[in-house]
């Protein structure tokens, strides 16, 4: 089939939910290759998915091995891998137990759930979430999403959420109300710009959630498996939430998403309460172990935070010679470089000049690359923005 013969099949088949641009064939690493052979420096990882890199060895291996084992048996049965994994994310979370599903939105749902089932001892149901915040496209998570671009269309919204200003202690305060049992929170919001939490605004909601008995839930299914430099966001900011959301990089690249809780709230689901087909397959559990052993013999957390160093201090010096560089703010390998102009024409000239990211909201440029960059590679990616700038 050629290439464009796929695209008319697309065209004609697939609904449009997306635009997308270049056919991807293969990757490598940090990077991919189209369907003509033109080979691009990959800074968007899938969406912040491939963080050890495209079809990383250990990665392959695993999955290649588990698929010819067993790929799938249900929950109604033992899987020997799933609660290793459990294991895993207990300890590098919150020491309490783990529910597995499939994405991002799936995981932010078992937190609304587990919230209201906890809070319905007592009638509470309110969850606060952030503006400009993104947790899904599900009726619930984009109802907790707190820009109306995603709401639109699709009323009624979900009762139950109530959106506060991200960074604003007083708003959020405000918002609270006898109902409200969560407030739920991104430690950088992703889609909406990269914008890191402040260090106070995380400590303030910890405290108003002790005050008022609420659950402090974080929503890393951006920026936790090691985007920021630690495993999970919100470790960069000395607070211990209730539970929080994965998904993305969970399984580099193979789908798989997971709640996390403390102790205390680990047994609020009961059996009948909550459930996923393929919630942590063999298959999915094998490739998400293998995700966390790369990241922890390949040093990526270290390796996150010095290349996210390395590449915001170039972005800088850029911007002096580049005055349509306005900011350059993240945390880690999660980084937004904000424009004077519209971002999404950048982008396009940066794919042409070989070079992938992705323009989040008007001005924004996004840059998540796997965890395995090099100097080198942030060298090259700086070239080419350097020369696309131009
Ligand atoms: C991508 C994303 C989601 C949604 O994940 P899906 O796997 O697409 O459902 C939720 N929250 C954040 C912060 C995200 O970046």
């Amino acid at each position: 089939m050629t290439a464009s013969d796929s695209r008319n099949l697309h065209q004609q088949f697939v609904m449009p939910t997306y635009a997308p641009g270049i056919t991807l064939v293969r990757g490598a690493g940090v990077s991919v290759w189209d369907d003509t052979g033109k080979e691009y420096l990959d800074f968007m990882a899938g969406i912040a998915v491939c963080n050890t890199g495209h079809c990383h060895p250990a990665v392959v291996a695993a999955v290649q091995h588990q698929a010819a084992t067993l790929m799938h048996c249900s929950n109604l049965f033992h899987n020997p891998v799933q609660p290793r994994l459990a294991e895993r994310l207990s300890r590098l979370t919150l020491g309490g137990k783990i529910f597995f599903c499939n994405s991002g939105a799936e995981a932010n749902e078992a937190l609304f759930k587990l919230a209201r089932k906890w809070g319905s001892l007592d009638g509470r149901f309110e969850i606060i979430t952030m503006k400009n915040s993104f947790h899904g496209r599900t009726l619930a998570t984009m109802t907790a999403t707190g820009q109306t671009k995603y709401q639109k269309g699709f009323e009624p919204l979900v009762p139950g959420f109530v959106h506060a200003e991200f960074n604003d202690l007083d708003s959020v305060r405000a918002a609270v109300t006898p109902a409200t049992v969560a407030i739920l929170c991104e430690a950088v919001q992703g889609e909406g710009g990269v914008v890191p939490a402040d260090p106070a605004f995380i400590a303030g909601l910890r405290a108003l959630c002790d005050e008022k008995k609420l659950l402090l839930l974080f929503d890393e299914v951006q920026c936790g498996i090691g985007r920021t430099g630690n495993w999970f966001g919100f470790q960069h900011y000395g607070v211990r939430p209730d539970g929080l959301s994965m998904a993305k990089a969970l399984g580099g690249g193979f789908p798989i998403g997971a709640a996390a809780v403390s102790p205390e709230l680990s047994n609020v689901f009961q059996p009948g309460n909550h459930a996923s087909t393929f919630g942590g397959t063999p298959l999915a559990s094998a490739a998400a172990l293998a995700v966390l052993d790369t990241i922890e013999k390949e040093g990526l957390l270290d390796n996150a935070a010095k290349m996210g160093a390395l590449f915001m201090d170039g972005l800088r010096d850029l911007a002096r010679k580049h005055p349509c560089i306005q900011t350059v703010r993240g945390l880690g390998l999660m980084i937004g470089v904000v424009l004077s102009v519209p971002a999404k024409p950048v982008e396009a000239r940066l794919r042409e000049n070989g070079l992938l990211c992705i323009a989040t909201g008007d001005h924004v440029l996004r840059f998540v690359p796997p965890l395995v960059v090099t100097p080198g590679h942030i060298r090259q990616a700086l070239d080419i923005l350097d020369r696309s700038l131009d």
